[in-house]
């Protein structure tokens, strides 16, 4: 994503070079190795597909490496699956003592979900998204990786880890469902590398692409009410869809699987921005795409959200025509802003 990411780091930061991305890994590997403690991983809320299999993935390596490790994380449901039972624990309110915590895929520890930062001995923060602030007593932020999931596999690699399948697999899941499916503008050779020394541990590669597809009977009655809210604005570039509480009522649906609605909107003609608009208790959550140099992370950032150049979000308060106002003035910005860089 690197080559795509242009949005500047936060000051302070510099783009991590590979030695710099090794030393990184050799640096985290170590620490938990060492770590004689607990060591609790936590993801974001909302957990996609990479939050979720870089997470398992590394429990699972550090539980064969004789670790105790805790997974605080509730998956979307159409990804309940990859879980055995009794692996994932509810969220924490306290960290055990002696913990080492381990945050993947959190763009700003705000973001963080399932347990506490107060009383960690230690804070590892693996990530890929360009607007990470780098807490943590060591940060890995590597932007040009496609997906969390990626580092996690390169970080097991320097670990010398004797891959499993059972670990295998939640690490392919975070590359494909960040990748689109090896879709999206962050697909490059490296990540193809990693998905086939993945496939070549044993993972059933179409078999696991298919389940990933599997949705549960109310979501497609759900993706029909949201694609009767399809809208166009600013000229056809921005098109919209909303998720509104009333349908979440109606269907009895939670809004955890809708994630890639805004994937199959994106898809609309002519346009360069898509979001999908979730009425929520806390406000109005966006999830905002881009291409051709339209920078989705510019928008969300702007409204307060972040994310990745081409994927990002953000929760603005008001209702949802406030919030659809909001993001057509920061898309129209953006639009600007891009057309005067073309044309410069
Ligand atoms: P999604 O639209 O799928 O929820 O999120 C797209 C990307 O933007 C993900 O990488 C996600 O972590 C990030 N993202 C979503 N919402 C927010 C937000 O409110 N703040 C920040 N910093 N990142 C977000
Ligand atoms: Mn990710």
């Amino acid at each position: 994503m690197a080559r795509m990411d242009h949005a500047p780091l936060p000051a302070g930061a510099e783009r991590d070079g590979e030695h710099d991305y090794h030393a990184s890994l050799a640096e985290i590997g170590r620490a938990l190795r060492a770590w004689q403690g607990p060591i609790v991983v936590v993801s974001h809320v909302d957990p996609d597909g990479d939050a979720f299999g870089s997470s398992l993935a590394l429990k699972r390596a550090l539980e064969q490496l004789g670790k105790q490790v805790v997974l605080p994380l509730e998956p979307p449901r159409f990804l309940a699956f990859l879980a055995e039972d009794g692996e994932l624990s509810a969220p924490l309110t306290a960290l055990p003592e002696h913990a080492l915590l381990a945050v993947l895929d959190v763009a700003d520890r705000g973001r963080a979900a399932g347990a506490p930062f107060t009383g960690a001995e230690k804070v590892i923060n693996i990530d890929h998204h360009g607007t990470n602030d780098r807490f943590g007593d060591i940060a890995l932020v590597a932007p040009d990786k496609a997906a969390t999931a990626q580092i996690v596999k390169d970080l097991l690699d320097a670990m010398g880890f004797a891959w499993t399948i059972d670990v295998a697999t939640p690490c392919l899941t975070g590359i494909l469902t960040d990748t689109g499916n090896f879709r999206h503008a962050n697909t490059d050779r490296s990540v193809l590398e990693t998905a086939g020394a993945l496939i070549d541990v044993g993972v059933p590669y179409t078999e696991l692409t298919d389940r990933l597809q599997w949705r549960h009977p109310d979501y497609f009655r759900m993706l029909g009410e949201v694609m009767a809210t399809v809208d166009f604005h600013l000229d056809g570039r921005l098109v919209t869809a909303r998720l509104t509480r009333a349908m979440r009522e109606r269907i009895g649906e939670s809004d955890d699987d809708s994630d890639d609605f805004v994937g199959l909107i994106r898809y609309a003609e002519g346009t360069l921005v898509a979001a999908l608009l979730k009425e929520r208790d806390e406000g109005v959550k966006l999830s905002v795409r881009s291409r051709g140099g339209v920078s989705a992370q510019a928008i969300c950032r702007e409204l307060g959200g972040g994310g990745h150049e081409a994927a990002a979000g953000a929760t603005v308060q008001g209702d949802m025509d406030a919030a659809l106002r909001q993001l057509e003035a920061a898309t129209r910005r953006e639009l600007q802003r891009q057309a005067a860089t073309a044309n410069a």
